[in-house]
């Protein structure tokens, strides 16, 4: 479980970019913080692996304070996946996850041998495992984000709009890819979105913010469309359509 204690993060140049959050993020399932642009989703979800820390406040992972805990140790146990897929352009796509396994002391041969295990689980054709990042659709570079993200074997899942820059029927496929990995996996999943219908779909739980990191409202997706708890939250899932 991901606990957040009273975060509040302000930037050197004074932007108050989460504003006392406090929430728990369980286990197992797909949390998403869906908002508008700015409204402090990806402070909040970098604050989990320590590549921003918070200027007041705690989070705890399964009852530790990661503040106390070195980056590169926290790390090995959170996969990270942003919208650009993040891959080394000169690596070929076999080797950019098996670069992962590599870091951890696993022998380059072994290490490829799970990186193709890896792209079978999120369904990239073997045949383009020795091609070059730039050699494949932008659907397909997210295919092997995700591989990349597993590759730590981790027990956390962070995803950064990581399906954002594909068109809509890719974006779809992915979507769908992800809840069958979800259904396999069960990893604890915490993704971003500024997508409110994508947030429904993947989210077992949604948390839709306002500019600060303000929580509008917590809930399944059953629950919030069913009970919008102010007119900004209607407004924003399209109840009031
Ligand atoms: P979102 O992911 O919801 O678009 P962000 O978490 O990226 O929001 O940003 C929240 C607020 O913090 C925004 O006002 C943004 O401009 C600001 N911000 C983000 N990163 C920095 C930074 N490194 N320095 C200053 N302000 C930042």
């Amino acid at each position: 479980m991901i606990e957040f204690h009273s975060v509040t993060k302000r930037f050197p140049d004074g932007t108050l970019a989460v504003d006392d959050f406090s929430l728990a993020l369980p286990s197992h399932k797909t949390t998403v913080f869906v908002g508008t642009s700015g409204s402090g989703k990806t402070t909040l979800l970098r604050m989990i692996n320590r590549m921003v820390d918070p200027t007041s406040g705690s989070i705890d992972i399964d009852g530790a304070d990661i503040g106390t805990l070195e980056p590169v140790q926290l790390r090995r146990g959170i996969g990270y996946v942003m919208q650009n897929s993040g891959l080394l352009p000169h690596r070929r796509v076999v080797d950019n996850v098996a670069t992962v396994p590599m870091l951890r002391g696993t022998p380059k041969r072994k290490a490829r041998e799970e990186a193709l295990v890896l792209l079978d689980t999120v369904g990239l054709d073997r045949s383009l495992a020795n091609r070059y990042p730039n050699q494949l659709s932008g659907g397909q570079q997210q295919r092997v984000g995700v591989a990349r993200g597993l590759a730590v074997n981790p027990n956390i899942l962070l995803m950064d709009e990581p399906f954002g820059a594909v068109d809509p029927i890719v974006r779809a496929e992915l979507q769908q890819e992800l809840l069958r990995l979800q259904r396999e996996l069960g990893k604890t999943v915490v993704f971003v979105t500024h997508d409110i219908d994508e947030a429904f779909l993947l989210g077992d739980r949604v948390v839709i913010l306002r500019t600060g990191g303000k929580v509008a409202q917590v809930g399944t997706p059953a629950e919030i469309l069913a009970n919008p708890i102010d007119e900004f939250v209607a407004t924003f899932v399209g109840a009031d359509r």
